[in-house]
């Protein structure tokens, strides 16, 4: 019988996967629950993920021609109402600030007073709020095309919350775009869709299928929404950017209009695009084992931890001297625009301890210095991507000069990796029966666990949309760009239907 591995993380992923995250995100220290329910606080090295996130996004939205603004916190009820569709799809969520100050109650306490006249929207999204801006902004045809994003913070009530996954309160980027025609936002909306998912598959290491939403799963008020969907380990899809375009529906709401170049004045067409701290979680459920988290190099808060190895007091000054000298050399070379971030842990505690401590932290590069290693000119090398107890000894020479290539290669594995688990747990279903069975729960001890995509031919109703929905909470993912035209029939009616979608339980 083989002996069972011992594990830094309890649960494991195989006997509980929901209760492995939370205990992942604990391990690693990214982030905890806050007194205000719903809402979390993002520790250091969560938001250092987060800033790594924001940075490189940044670069890749300057790149193709954007620019950052800022707009108000609170939107004026009167704006949200503007747009039908939209004030029905989030007024279920909605934060609204009603007075202005606490005045003392008389009973030793205080209570809210100075009611407003117009209540104000904490905002969950800002597209009308932008809009009011936009539509002073836009007058010419040379205004446009109008390229902005805000990176900010949004509030959407949630009865149910999971850190980083769903929290009342989180951060995000919404991109803000206005164009004199159709085409032209039209392409804006697949582009910006096209930098998420390059962003995630460069950097988050996490393959990521792009398509058009279905009606049923839009975003309120727009004309079609488009996503990136990853799979988790737990075969279940998230979410993990949208790109929507709006059509002319919140140009009518808030009035962006503009004079086209042969003077007549013409409806703007506006986009808009987000991804948020959901990524984190997507991050920590695609590539995390039972061990803790696992970081792909390009977004980790650090990319090499030393632990200097120290047993006898009079040791300590020749090992510090050699790992301080070792980590100033890394430290100043590169690794995609960022020095190389080197942690040396000289805290007073067992080097076996620190070295979990980092494994459950991610840190792509652990390297354990002794006397000895230094006087065979060696360190002593762990991958995070590689189990535990597989290290090797390295010349330290070599390490030096092999470091950025090596961090290649473990972003380039912890991808192969997520992808070849993608394509092992995505298949093609034709029959209705199987459909069932796909999703139904293996084991019911662990029901999480079930299925994967199934890629399957749907007529376009939502009507069978909603009963597979209520069946087996499973929905239309997207339907792919890359998905062919083929005739099939209908997985739930058996109605002619052109294309396969995906279908999945999600997150
Ligand atoms: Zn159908």
């Amino acid at each position: 019988m083989a002996k069972k591995e011992r594990t830094a993380i309890e649960p494991t992923r195989s006997v509980n996967y929901p209760e492995w995250y939370q205990q992942v995100v604990k391990a690693a220290d990214l982030a905890e629950n806050s007194e205000v329910r719903g809402c979390m606080v993002i520790k250091p090295w969560g938001y250092t993920i987060w800033e790594n996130i924001q940075r490189n996004l940044d670069d890749m939205f300057k790149e193709t021609g954007h620019v950052n603004a800022y707009f108000p916190l609170f939107i004026p009820k009167s704006y949200f109402e503007k747009e039908a569709e939209h004030v029905k799809g989030f007024a279920k969520e909605c934060a609204v600030v009603t007075h202005t100050r606490l005045e003392d109650d008389g009973k030793g306490g205080l209570k809210p007073g100075g009611a407003l006249t117009e209540e104000l929207v904490v905002r969950p999204t800002s597209e009308t709020i932008i809009g009011a801006s936009f539509s002073k902004w836009v007058n010419s045809y040379r205004d446009l095309p109008l390229l902005i994003n805000q990176w900010a913070n949004v509030v959407r009530w949630e009865m149910r919350t999971r850190l980083f996954l769903r929290t009342t309160e989180f951060l995000w980027q919404e991109g803000h775009t206005v164009h004199a025609t159709e085409a032209e936002a039209q392409e804006e909306t697949e582009k910006m869709l096209g930098v998420y998912a390059k962003f995630a598959e460069k950097f988050l290491a996490i393959p990521v299928i792009q398509g058009k939403k279905s009606e049923a799963e839009k975003f309120p008020g727009a004309v079609s929404t488009y996503s990136i969907e990853a799979m988790m380990q737990d075969r279940k899809a998230l979410q993990a950017g949208t790109s929507h375009f709006l059509g002319q529906n919140f140009a009518k709401a808030s009035n962006i209009k503009f004079q086209s170049s042969e003077g007549v004045e013409e409806l703007a067409w506006t986009t808009s695009w987000g991804v948020s701290t959901r990524l984190i979680g997507a991050l920590i459920m695609a590539h995390s084992d039972d061990n803790g988290l696992v970081l792909p190099p390009k977004i980790a808060p650090a990319h090499i931890v030393i632990i200097p190895i120290i047993r006898k007091e009079e040791q300590r000054e020749m090992v510090e001297s050699f790992v301080n000298k070792l980590a100033l050399e890394l430290r100043q070379q590169y690794y995609y625009g960022r020095k190389l971030v080197v942690n040396v842990d000289n805290r007073d505690m067992a080097g076996g301890e620190k070295v979990w401590q980092w494994i459950k932290k991610g840190v792509p590069i652990r390297l354990e210095i002794g006397p000895r290693d230094i006087e065979n000119g060696t360190v002593f090398m762990g991958r995070r991507n590689l189990a535990p107890r597989d290290k090797k000894s390295v010349a330290a020479e070599e390490f030096v000069t092999t470091a950025t290539t090596l961090l290649d290669e473990i972003q380039q594995n912890i991808f192969d990796k997520a992808l070849a688990f993608q394509k092992a747990n995505s298949v093609e279903i034709d029959g209705k029966e199987e459909f069932y069975r796909y999703f139904t729960p293996e084991n019911k001890d662990n029901p999480e666990i079930h299925g994967g995509f199934a890629y399957s031919h749907w007529c376009g109703s939502g009507e069978c949309e909603e009963k597979i929905k209520n069946d087996l909470k499973v929905t239309i993912r997207n339907i792919p760009f890359e998905s062919k035209e083929e005739t099939g029939k209908c997985i739930y009616c058996g109605k002619p239907s052109s294309k396969r979608v995906i279908f999945s339980k999600a997150y």
